[in-house]
C-alpha cells in the first residue's frame, strides 16, 4: 500500500523505532515523478528528510510546531490505501474518511510515534531500580525482567519463564495488521540471558507480546507450556510448532513442576479504546496464527508462584471486575499498561498486601529491547507510584532489562 501521487506527507519518525526504512522520512509532497520511478510493485519509494511547514487541505489537520504521524487506513469503496496526514497534538480535527478500524489503527500509531518524543526511561526513577550486587545473598528466589510482561524466576538451579517476549514487532505492523513472525536473531540474543533449561513456560494469555515467541524459547528451553486451552491451540496450529507439550489449564487448577508450585487464578485483560484487543476466545481459523489480530487474547490468567517459602502473584493487567485473591504475597508484578489496570491498582494491593510491587507491563515494547527501557504512552508511572505510596505496604521497585534482582527473604 503507497500513499498515491500529491498526497502530502508528514512524518517524523525516526529508524530508532524501529520502523521499515520506507517510512522513516520526513514530509514532502509525493510527486507523479518519484511515484513513478521508486515504485516497484508494492514498495514504497524512500523520501527524504526535511521539515515543513503546515500542509492546509479537506480532511487534513494543520500543525504549528509538533508533528506525528496519523496513517489512516481507507477500505470503504473498493479502496485500500494509507493516506498520511498532519496532525497536530494539541487540536484534533475531524478525521475526514476514516472508518472506526481505521483510526484505532491509526490512534495507535499516533500513540506510538508520540510515545518516541515524550517517553522517558528508568532514569528520573533511579532510586526505585533494584538490581543484585555482588554480595547481594542468593538464597531467595531470582527475577529477571525480560521486557513488556516477560519474567525470569530462578530458585537453585531451576528456572520458570513467563511471558517472554524478545522479538518486539514494530508498532506499524501491528497498527497495519501485517504478517509478523518471532525475530529468531533477537530470541538468541535475549535468550543469552536466560538459563539454559526451564521447567515451564506461563503464559497470561495469547496476545503476541506473550505468546508469539513461546515455541521457539520452548523448543531451546525444554519447558513445558502452562498456558489457557485457546494460546495452546495456537501454538499447535503453527507449522513447526512438532509437537509442543502444552498443558491447557484454567483458573482454578494447580500445577506442581518440579520446585514450584503454580496456582492459576481467573484474570481480565484491560480495555483499549473500550474493547478488549483482539478479543476472540476461540482461533479464527484453522491455519497459523500470522497477523496481530490472529494472536487472540483468550482466556486471561494470572498465576501465584510458590518456591522456597516466597510466594510471587503475576498478571498481565486486568480490571475491577476480577479482583486478585486474598492472599499475602512477597511480590507482586501487576500488569499496568493502560487505565483499567491502573484503577484496580489500589484494590489489588489491599488484597495482595505484598512486600514488593513491581508494576509491570509499562514499557513501550514496539521498541526493539537493546534500545533501553521506555515507558509507553499509555503508561502513567506518576499515578502508579502515587497510589502505591498512599497504599504504603509493600515497596514499589522497579526492574531494568536482564538485571537479575533476588527477592529479599523476610
Ligand atoms: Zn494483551
Ligand atoms: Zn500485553
Amino acid at each position: 500500500m503507497c500513499p498515491k501521487p500529491g498526497i502530502t506527507l508528514n512524518i517524523t519518525a525516526t529508524a530508532s523505532l524501529a520502523l521499515p526504512s520506507a517510512v522513516s522520512v520526513a514530509p514532502r509532497v509525493q510527486s507523479h515523478r518519484s511515484q513513478r520511478s521508486a515504485s516497484f510493485g508494492r514498495r514504497c519509494p524512500q523520501y527524504g528528510q526535511g521539515i515543513v511547514s503546515p500542509a492546509l487541505g479537506p480532511g487534513r489537520v494543520a500543525g504549528a510546531s509538533v508533528y506525528s504521524t496519523l496513517i489512516s487506513i481507507i477500505e470503504g469503496h473498493k479502496r485500500r490505501g494509507i493516506r498520511q496526514v498532519n496532525l497536530q497534538l494539541a487540536a484534533i480535527q475531524p478525521f475526514g474518511r476514516l472508518d472506526h478500524n481505521g483510526l484505532k489503527g491509526a490512534l495507535l500509531l499516533f500513540l506510538g510515534f508520540s510515545a518516541q518524543a515524550l517517553s522517558a526511561g528508568l532514569g528520573p526513577y533511579a532510586h526505585l531500580v533494584v538490581n543484585d550486587s555482588p554480595g547481594t545473598p542468593r538464597d531467595g528466589v531470582r527475577v529477571t525482567y525480560l521486557g513488556t510482561n516477560g519474567y525470569q524466576f530462578e530458585f537453585r538451579g531451576h528456572a520458570l519463564l513467563v511471558d517472554p517476549y524478545f522479538s518486539r514487532v514494530n508498532l506499524l505492523s501491528v497498527a497495519l495488521n501485517s504478517r509478523i513472525q518471532p525475530d529468531i536473531a533477537r530470541i538468541a540474543e535475549g535468550m543469552r540471558h536466560l538459563a539454559p533449561k526451564a521447567d515451564a513456560i506461563l503464559v497470561t494469555h495469547g496476545h503476541f507480546d506473550h505468546l508469539l515467541d513461546v515455541p521457539i524459547v520452548m523448543s531451546k528451553t525444554q519447558a513445558r507450556l502452562v498456558a489457557s486451552a485457546s494460546a495452546i491451540t495456537l501454538v499447535r496450529q503453527l507449522p513447526d510448532a512438532g509437537a509442543p507439550s502444552g498443558d491447557a489449564v484454567s483458573a482454578g487448577d494447580v500445577r506442581l513442576i518440579g520446585p514450584w508450585k503454580i496456582r492459576v487464578l481467573p484474570a481480565t485483560h484491560d480495555r483499549l479504546f473500550g474493547k478488549v484487543p483482539f478479543d476472540q476466545h476461540e482461533a479464527r481459523g484453522p491455519g497459523p496464527p500470522q497477523r496481530p489480530a490472529d494472536w487472540i487474547c483468550g482466556e486471561p490468567l494470572a498465576f501465584l508462584i510458590e518456591i522456597g517459602g516466597q510466594r510471587i502473584y503475576i498478571d498481565s493487567g486486568g480490571t475491577t471486575a476480577q479482583w486478585p485473591p486474598h492472599e499475602q504475597v512477597d511480590l507482586a508484578i501487576l500488569g499496568v499498561a493502560l487505565p483499567d489496570s491502573r484503577v484496580r491498582l489500589l484494590g489489588a494491593l489491599e488484597r495482595l498486601e505484598p512486600r514488593y510491587i513491581l508494576p509491570s507491563h509499562q514499557d513501550n515494547f514496539f521498541r526493539p529491547l537493546d534500545a533501553g527501557f521506555q515507558f509507553g504512552l499509555l503508561t502513567d508511572f506518576s499515578r502508579v507510584r502515587r497510589d502505591c505510596e498512599r497504599e504504603n505496604r509493600g515497596h514499589l521497585i522497579l526492574l531494568d532489562y536482564f538485571r537479575p534482582w533476588t527477592l529479599p527473604r523476610k
